[in-house]
């Protein structure tokens, strides 16, 4: 988990050098334009994101969500370890995929880039949104309790959370 982290730092900063102007996430977050994702179709108008018809003076783009998973770059990882969470895969999953499938619908920009079950024990879900990654740490607690430490990184602007039962 460090190791992939650390990792993930690095590129990061190399994506920085490459890009003088600044965290291509967050530009793609906040258009300046009313805007269209060419991915996935959400549109940008009003200060935010949401599904539904463009306007037609919207500029093509790429919103946050679909770089990131076009990058494998995750905003959020969250951590499910334990000898209990090994025995109830199946039901954590479907408590990802719902709590996703509810929160997209309103944002847009917060989804799943993948469950990594591992190759030893527990689930490692990345997302594309730091909204999601925290609120999911929650949800997971708060169905099926559990200890759980959710920690925000600021300089890399990404939530990290881990729970274990
Ligand atoms: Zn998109």
């Amino acid at each position: 988990m460090k190791r992939q982290v650390r990792h993930q730092t690095t590129l990061r900063h190399e994506l920085r050098a490459e890009m003088p102007l600044g965290d291509p996430y967050a530009e793609a977050e906040r258009p300046l334009n009313p805007a269209v994702c060419t991915d996935c179709g959400a549109v940008f108008k009003n200060g935010q994101w949401a599904w539904g018809t463009p306007p037609r003076d919207a500029v093509r783009t790429l919103c946050a969500a679909c770089l990131r998973v076009r990058d494998q770059f995750p905003a959020g990882h969250v951590t499910l370890r334990g000898p209990w969470v090994d025995s109830h895969k199946a039901e954590l999953c479907k408590l990802v995929a719902d709590h996703e499938a509810q929160t997209n619908r309103e944002r847009p920009l917060e989804r799943v880039i993948g469950i990594d079950s591992g190759q030893h024990s527990g689930l490692t879900i990345t997302t594309t949104g730091r909204h999601l990654a925290r609120t999911l740490a929650h949800a997971v607690q708060d169905n099926f309790e559990g200890r759980l430490r959710v920690r925000y990184e600021a300089d890399d602007n990404l939530v990290q959370a881990i729970w274990s039962r």
